[in-house]
């Protein structure tokens, strides 16, 4: 029996399968092997414009905009069963496509994206107006209405998650939406497209432009067609959309960005076994490559030497192997440079003086593909790059603190503040930690980045403008406009 792989890879415009203008495409490759998968449509800013068109269509002249939001719920939880029904094709082009562990995919990522699109699907007659205190003589109703076209830049590291993350509380609000993939992966982003119409989305609803962010994703950027940005990628990028937003039509933006997450363990931390095993977890999942991933474990110096002995054994569980091998849970890193780069922090940590305690080095070579050992350095101290840069990467720094305040200093020294974790058996030192750090998101006595009921994103340089998930989410795609008739 031969087996193919032929999966879609065209652009989703106006509800169809659809060539770009040129005609171009690129090649997307397996990060497990190296190996071309598939060739990929290449969307320039003309195609660019053909999808803002149809979104815009979508939303000034098509059903969508006058559907009850009862009906949209109805058409987006069909979606949200689609994409559960199809969840087994979906997982197997995220781990090709990303190199993620099919345990992930098929146990986490698809499960969460169906999870969010139902829960803001559901959301959608569930958010009330307000009338305003404003008397008796007026009638002052604030509502929620729809920005428009809502444009969602992605980043490769969950990609269908990501994009659920975006799609879910955008289309639940009115929204019409275009999505511009990451170049390495687009697979799965182009399957949903596709499986947005055979849902019934109506035609121009949710278009897929895959391509490369300085054209493609520049075009989305700058377009005045465009009325937000929702983006999830690298601080440096970010910042351009709200460079292209000032340069064009205001476009609201919102980002989420990178993070270099601490983990703070106090001295009288319950359960260190508990601390080891979520240490691994928050920096070898997904191979590092998570903005929300705490690559700063603070140990205090009590407890130092008893939690490193319990994460060499708790390593052991993260095996480094093939994506589809279902016992592996660290898969490829996305590209050969993005490995390099991982690599060279590396080699710059034991420059600058870190103490290799394990891995360090690039593995399963014979594979072809691009595969990294979890790493940890320890002795970092704060000016050391390995402290202060996101690697996005197996790379756990650890350092130490002799007192309370000393730890919750080191964790906020950073110019970024998506997530952070306490450990600590005292209810009031948790609280107070909580409340000094300074994080989107602070999981006590765990890594967690919450739910999809819980707002998430960053202070400083991890995010600006909104948040993802919750109620907040499904807010930061409307438009606040107050009604106000006068009795008198
Ligand atoms: P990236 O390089 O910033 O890319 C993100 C997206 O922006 C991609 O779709 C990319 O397209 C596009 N893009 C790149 N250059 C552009 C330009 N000049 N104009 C317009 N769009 C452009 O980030 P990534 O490498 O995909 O992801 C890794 C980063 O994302 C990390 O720093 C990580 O911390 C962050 N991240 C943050 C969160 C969060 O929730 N806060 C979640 C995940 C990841 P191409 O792929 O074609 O370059
Ligand atoms: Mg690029």
């Amino acid at each position: 029996m031969t087996l193919t792989f032929d999966p879609s890879t065209r652009l989703v415009i106006g509800g169809r399968s659809v060539e770009s203008v040129s005609g171009a495409t690129f090649a997307t490759l397996n990060p497990a092997t190296g190996q071309e998968l598939a060739k990929v449509s290449e969307g320039s800013a003309e195609d660019m414009d053909r999808a803002v068109a149809a979104a815009r269509d979508a939303f000034d002249n098509g059903p969508w905009g006058r559907m009850s939001p009862a009906e949209r719920r109805g058409l987006l939880k069909r979606f949200a069963l689609l994409v559960e029904a199809n969840a087994d094709e979906l997982a197997m082009l995220e781990s090709l496509e990303a190199g993620k562990p099919i345990f992930d995919t098929s146990t986490i990522d698809l499960p969460e994206t169906v999870a969010c699109l139902m829960w803001h699907a559901e959301l959608a007659d569930k958010v009330y107006d307000q009338a305003s205190p404003s008397g008796p003589g007026v009638v002052s109703t604030i509502v929620r209405e729809p920005i428009g076209v809502v444009g969602a830049v992605l980043p490769w590291n969950y990609p269908l998650m990501m994009a659920a993350w975006k799609i879910g509380p955008a289309l639940a609000a009115g929204n019409t939406m275009v999505l511009k993939p990451a170049e390495q992966t687009s697979l799965s982003t182009i399957r949903i497209g596709e499986l947005a119409t055979e849902a019934g989305l109506p035609d121009g609803v949710l278009n897929v432009v895959p391509g490369f962010g300085e054209t493609a994703g520049q075009a989305l950027g700058l377009h005045t067609d465009v009325d937000c940005v929702g983006f999830t990628g690298s601080t440096e990028v970010g910042r351009m959309f709200l460079r292209y937003s000032a340069d064009s039509n205001l476009k609201r933006v919102l980002l989420e960005c990178g993070g270099k997450n601490p983990m703070v363990v106090m001295s009288d931390a319950e359960d260190l076994d508990k601390v080891a095993a979520a240490a691994c977890e928050s920096i070898f999942w997904n191979a590092g490559q998570n903005c929300s991933s705490n690559s700063r474990l603070l140990l205090h110096e009590s407890v130092a030497d008893d939690v490193l002995a319990r994460i060499d054994e708790a390593m052991h569980e993260w095996i480094v192997g093939d994506p589809l091998d279902p016992e592996t849970r660290v898969g490829a890193i996305i590209e050969s440079a993005h490995m390099d780069k991982i690599l060279g922090n590396i080699q710059k940590a034991k420059d600058e003086g870190a103490t290799l305690r394990a891995g360090g080095g690039r593995t399963r070579v014979d594979s072809g593909g691009w595969f990294v050992e979890p790493t940890i350095f320890t002795e970092v101290s704060r000016d050391m790059t390995v402290a202060r840069e996101e690697v996005f990467g197996p790379v756990l720094s650890v350092s130490t603190f002799a007192h309370a305040d000393e730890g919750i200093a080191m964790a906020n020294d950073t110019d970024y503040g998506l997530h952070a974790s306490v450990f600590t058996s005292n209810v009031r030192s948790a609280h107070l930690a909580a409340r000094m750090l300074k994080a989107g998101t602070v999981s006590i006595n765990t890594y967690s980045e919450g739910d999809m009921s819980t707002p998430f994103g960053g202070y400083g340089l991890s995010g600006f403008g909104g948040r993802d998930n919750g109620v907040h989410a499904h807010e930061q795609y409307t438009e606040t406009k107050t009604i106000w008739l006068d009795l008198a």
